[in-house]
């Protein structure tokens, strides 16, 4: 059966439609869903119960149970949800002083096998739904009863490898008639799938995109991302830039730093040279030791010295704040420790 979050408003205009009602139930059990959160649809009160049982008979709505959740000292809550086919996705939570942000999967497992991730085991099972990408930030603004401000899609899975699904549930989330998530406050993740790049510059959705790059050099970026070697820095770069003319936004870089891997002023000077006259930012961010990684986690005193060496050759450059680290909030490692799974 069809689960009826999969729909962004219009389509669900459709669906009502093939039921042979008016396009304006659409909006009120688009309400109902995104707005109320209802659980099942006989607490649809304004909808009348014919409509009702025509709902039940082809749709579903799915709702996630809670199997386990952590609490960091730092206020992070790291989420294990369970869906319907007995697959487990993990969902963070991250309190910042905007607001709260909650990082979501967007396939179960992923493809892409990139080094330094734990979920690089996990083998890949399948794309999430629109539905249930939404349902990730629907099941804990019930569960703390509170407001969700921002998504980043930086959890488990590529999210340019399941795009369409990634796309239509940006739609849900941005609909001010439902989550009402604006598109600033969504951020894109991606390893670098370059076609992908295009069709959302194209797109001109008003999201940040965010690209893990993590070398600016071809030989070590191919080590860490295998991603690196079907579209390489080159094109990748090419594609960013493109993104950038086309939206006139910027683009954020992710650089994890791992010691004597990444991390030496030669790796910041190829990176310079990369990203001069860029509109970018860059973030570091202390790369997250692995049981069995082969990466280790560069010295403060590194991350903080590469840092000011980037500024000052005019790149931008931040270090991301750990939220979570005694929970093991990195993508992957909850869900890795219930299922296994070796690097
Ligand atoms: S870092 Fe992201 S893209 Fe790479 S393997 Fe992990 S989940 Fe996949």
């Amino acid at each position: 059966m069809k689960n009826i979050k999969d729909y962004n408003l219009d389509e669900l205009k459709e669906e009502i439609k093939e039921l042979g009602e008016k396009p304006f139930r659409a909006e009120q059990i688009f309400k109902w869903l995104f707005v109320d959160k209802v659980k099942s649809f006989d607490e649809m009160t304004n909808i009348s119960l014919e409509l009702r049982e025509k709902l039940k008979q082809n749709y579903n709505i799915c709702n996630f149970e809670i199997i386990k959740k952590q609490e960091s000292v730092d206020g992070t809550k790291k989420y294990l949800f369970g869906l319907s086919d007995e697959n487990a996705i993990e969902s963070v939570l991250m309190e910042y002083h905007f607001g709260k942000s909650v990082c979501v999967s967007s396939q179960i497992g992923c493809k892409m096998g990139c080094k330094f991730c734990a979920s690089t085991g996990i083998p890949f099972i399948r794309n999430l739904t629109s539905g249930e990408i939404v349902e990730q930030i629907i099941a804990i603004e019930q569960d703390i009863g509170d407001k969700i401000s921002n998504v980043v899609f930086m959890g488990i899975g590529e999210p340019m490898d399941n795009y369409e699904n990634v796309i239509n549930a940006i739609k849900i989330l941005n609909n001010p008639k439902g989550l009402n998530i604006g598109a600033r406050h969504i951020s894109v993740s991606t390893s670098g799938i370059v076609p992908k790049i295009y069709d959302f510059a194209d797109k001109n959705i008003q999201c940040t995109l965010s690209i893990s790059l993590h070398s600016a050099n071809n030989k070590v970026r191919s080590s860490m991302m295998p991603v690196n070697n079907a579209y390489n820095i080159e094109e990748l770069i090419k594609a960013c830039k493109y993104y950038i003319k086309k939206t006139n936004k910027r683009i954020s870089f992710e650089y994890a730093l791992a010691k004597d891997n990444n991390d030496n002023i030669k790796d910041a000077d190829e990176l310079i040279k990369l990203l001069k006259g860029m509109l970018c930012h860059v973030n570091l961010i202390p790369i997250n030791k692995i049981e069995n990684g082969k990466y280790t986690k560069s010295s403060l005193e590194n991350i903080i010295k590469f840092r000011d060496y980037l500024n000052a050759n005019g790149i931008t450059a931040t270090i991301r704040r750990e939220l979570g680290a005694d929970i093991d909030a990195a993508c992957g490692q909850l869900r890795r420790k219930k299922l296994g799974g070796n690097i």
